[in-house]
């Protein structure tokens, strides 16, 4: 149990309190509720009508919140925030009837995204992201999960994790870097694969982790990208330098890298759309998290659903990102996200929100510490402009985000 402080610095009274803890209420709500702030973080939460003498004296400001709706700070937990250049021409020019090979041909696809990003300065490439990573901060989002894996070489992957760092450093919000190098296999190994893994792997990723630019490690299993021996050994490798896993899969066919990744203790498993029902209860059995993307999804015109009724029956926590990137989700909006789930997805309002909280915490590892507002975790709350939670997931393009608080101050 945290130790109660003498004092407090800041008060937020008379909110509808989406605390999103897992109590049993929906939205784990209280009602007409205050939340208390000391040192960047939560000291007391419950009904303002109970608010302890020890808050009310000692608080140096207190907010009025006018029975608006407050929820714990967006969690956006897989993205692809920093790469050079953009996929804006090659969208027009499939839209005008080319295809896929022909764009390839044309130096288009994720090889241009890499090309630019290896040319692009860390300077360049710091300007383009921040500018992304403001049009989510607005809207509320307090931690933003940054996958390298445009760089493909271990200079441009050091660069791409640095501009990430840099981000979290200068900017009010907690970035997780994630190192996916296996996200495709670069034009200098063409037909090489797995002297590329092991490259990653003899190379790379320990000079990554010696250098401390990595949270976790995430690849990219498919078909058209890594197989699932190829991923275990990379993950082999992140487990011994004690890094934690994630991994896309199942987004375009069954090649049960899902089961692999959870076998292996993936704090999450990413898109999910072709995941086979009997396999949910193997995520559920090692606690790893299905991470959602409605964007890519949207992006893509997939019309292949993510077995949404098997995770919702075994309990597999469901988290919701943007998986902002420039090939197949240019996302610069996770209230969206949430829209899109819950139409493309049917999720519920409830379910929603706990996707872009708790279990968006539960995908990065920092559910003790951040995703619900319970007294001992990070003071990471917004304020909107709304009472009923289920605005979130209900309005498409309007932003009531109207004050965020992050690690105890308002930004
Ligand atoms: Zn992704």
């Amino acid at each position: 149990m945290p130790t109660t402080p003498a004092s407090c610095e800041t008060l937020w009274t008379h909110a509808q309190l989406a605390t999103m803890r897992e109590d049993g209420n929906a939205y784990g709500m209280v009602n007409d509720g205050a939340v208390a702030i000391n040192d960047g973080e939560i000291c007391w939460l419950g009904p303002s009508a109970d608010v302890p003498d020890w808050v009310s004296e000692s608080a140096r400001e207190i907010v009025d919140c006018r029975g608006q709706l407050v929820t714990p700070g967006l969690i956006d937990c897989h993205t692809h925030l920093v790469y050079g250049g953009d996929r804006v021409n090659e969208f027009e020019q499939r839209l005008k009837g080319a295809s896929y090979e022909e764009i390839a041909r044309a130096g288009g696809g994720i090889k241009a995204t890499v090309n630019a990003t290896r040319e692009g300065t860390a300077e360049s490439l710091y300007a383009a992201a921040r500018s992304r990573l403001h049009s989510l901060m607005e809207e509320g989002v307090t931690t933003i999960e940054i996958k390298s894996g445009y760089g493909l070489n271990t200079d441009t992957e050091i660069k791409m994790l640095e501009v990430a760092r840099e981000l979290g450093d200068k900017n009010p919000v907690d970035i997780v870097t994630t190192f996916l190098g296996a996200h495709a296999t670069p034009p200098e190994y063409a037909g090489r694969e797995d002297e590329y893994i092991d490259y990653l792997c003899d190379e790379t990723l320990p000079l990554i982790a010696s250098l401390g630019l990595a949270d976790q490690v995430d690849a990219f299993c498919e078909r058209i990208a890594f197989s699932t021996q190829q991923v275990t050994k990379i993950f082999s490798v992140a487990q011994r330098l004690g890094l934690p896993l994630k991994l896309h899969a199942e987004q375009l066919s069954d090649s049960k890298g899902a089961l692999r990744a959870a076998n292996m203790g993936a704090l999450s498993v990413d898109h999910l759309e072709y995941l086979a029902p009997e396999d949910v209860p193997v995520l559920k059995a090692h606690g790893t998290a299905a991470v959602l993307l409605p964007g890519a999804f949207y992006f893509l015109r997939e019309t292949k659903l993510p077995p949404i009724d098997a995770l919702r029956e075994a309990g597999v926590p469901m988290a919701i990102a943007s998986d902002s990137n420039p090939g197949s989700s240019p996302v610069g909006s996770l209230l969206l996200m949430l829209s899109m789930a819950s139409r493309y997805f049917q999720l519920t309002p409830e379910e929603c929100l706990a996707g872009v909280t708790l279990n968006a915490a539960k995908a990065l590892g920092l559910d003790t510490q951040a995703g619900s507002l319970e007294v001992g975790k990070l003071a990471n709350l917004v304020l909107w402009n709304i009472t009923n939670p289920a605005e979130l997931s209900y309005g498409i393009g309007y932003n009531p985000c109207r004050k965020v608080m992050y690690r105890g101050s308002v930004r």
